[in-house]
């Protein structure tokens, strides 16, 4: 645990990060070495290392390497497989293109890993005492002399700086961006990690391109530590949401149906069929407007809570840990608390603008092809659900706390 912390050049601020994936523990790393005293503040009772694999961009591993914390990059990187070459296939398994992932020598590669390696490289660098699990945020507010905020579990912290990096669901955003909304991209997504070392080989990702309502992805992981070769598969179904919280909830529970595995090679659905229910994830897709700033006063976003996307371009995690970054660059000197978001935000906000309408672009071009659908809501008092227009298969706004 903890490592000597870096020269500090801006007077020790107390700083609050709710949320800790990998955006708030970055963060939450980098503050603490410039000599802040930081607190993690966690709603749930641990590190959440669901999730399964991920595709870590290039522009991702750079983050990490330019976060300069020692033993971290090598170890992420001895963690993961650089991506050796993409293979689009349609649903009947036939190729349609296969093309390497080329790169210079001198360049990181983009990497295959399994999310919780980079959460639990992230927190055992981190000084103990920082992380705060089992502490939700309720609500926040500030005035010019700083900002407050209150927890769950009935606690209460003041100090200089709060950071959401609360997810898709923020809490924090909701406050800062009372108009931020969630948009329904169509799909009920499952996630898997299996023991499998003859689908894909070497770093392969391959993809089903979307089809009868289904897409899916399937990607090597490498071994684990005993040597156990493991394979990510990802599957996502066309559905109407429904207006209905808990039923959404149920069916999140189900493993994936027959009828959605019938669509795919009887080899790729033999793989997920072979998948143990606990090492599988599932949620309902969602990403959110591009919104018109990331801080307020004394308050900053980062990671999917200030620009939540369609995984379609792989650039959630990567965005999360840049944003982490350049917001320690920023804290680093002795400027205040608010001229460092202003800069953080003026670097940032065009960047991930840029990587919201991208997703939504490649969504568009292979996505679904009808309107995704918000159930109506039943009974009396319910409101229908209002429908956004985006592009031919546009997303359908749902409340912020869906
Ligand atoms: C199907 C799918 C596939 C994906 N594939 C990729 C991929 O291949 N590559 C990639 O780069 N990205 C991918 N992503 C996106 C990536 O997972 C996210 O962008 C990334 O995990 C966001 O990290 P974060 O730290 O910002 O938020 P999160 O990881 O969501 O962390 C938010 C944390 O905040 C906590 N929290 C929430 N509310 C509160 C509260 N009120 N108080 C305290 N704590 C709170 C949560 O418990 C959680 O721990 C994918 C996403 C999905 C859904």
């Amino acid at each position: 645990m903890g490592q000597a912390p870096a020269r500090r050049v801006a007077p020790a601020r107390r700083v609050a990060i709710v949320g800790a994936g990998s955006s708030g523990l970055l963060l939450a790393l980098l503050l603490q070495r410039q000599g802040h005293q930081v607190c993690l503040c966690e709603r749930a009772p641990d590190l959440r290392p669901e999730g399964c694999g991920i595709l870590l961009v290039r522009s991702g591993v750079e983050a990490i390497a330019a976060a300069g914390i020692p033993g971290l990059l090598e170890e992420i990187l001895a963690a993961g497989l650089p991506v050796s070459r993409f293979v689009v296939r349609n649903l009947r398994g036939d190729l349609i293109e296969s093309s390497p992932a080329e790169r210079a020598p001198d360049e990181q590669p983009s990497l295959l890993i399994q999310r919780r390696f980079i959460l639990e490289a992230l927190a055992a660098r981190l000084d103990r005492g920082v992380f705060r699990p089992g502490a939700g945020l309720l609500s926040w507010s500030q005035d010019s002399a700083g900002v407050e905020a209150h927890f769950d579990d009935g606690s209460y912290w003041q100090g200089d700086l709060l950071v959401g990096a609360d997810g898709l669901h923020s809490r924090v955003a909701q406050q800062l961006a009372p108009l931020r909304s969630l948009n329904f991209l169509g799909d009920r997504v499952w996630r898997g990690v299996v023991t499998d070392g003859s689908f894909c080989r070497d770093g392969e990702f391959f993809v089903y391109a979307r089809g009868r309502g289904v897409y899916a992805n399937v990607f090597d992981l490498g071994t684990d530590a005993d040597g156990v070769p493991l394979t990510h598969w990802g599957f996502f179904q066309e559905e109407v949401l429904p207006a209905d919280r808990s039923e959404r909830r149920r069916l999140l529970s189900e493993p994936v149906p027959e009828e959605g595995l019938a669509k795919l090679p009887a080899d790729l659905a033999a793989l997920i069929r072979a998948t143990p229910p606990q090492r599988q994830v599932a949620n309902w897709s969602f990403d959110i407007d591009p919104l018109p700033t990331l801080v307020a006063g004394r308050v900053a976003l980062l990671g999917d809570a200030g620009h939540a996307m369609s995984s379609s371009q792989a650039r959630g995690m990567t965005a999360g840990l840049e944003d982490a970054v350049a917001l320690a660059a920023e804290a680093s000197d002795g400027a205040g608390v608010e001229t460092a978001l202003l800069r953080y935000n003026a670097e940032r906000l065009p960047v991930v603008h840029r990587y919201q309408e991208r997703s939504r672009q490649v969504s568009a071009r292979t996505g679904r092809l009808r309107r995704p659908q918000v159930a109506a809501e039943q009974g009396p008092g319910a409101t229908g659900l209002g429908m956004t227009p985006f592009s031919a298969a546009g997303p359908a706004q749902v409340p912020a706390a869906a």
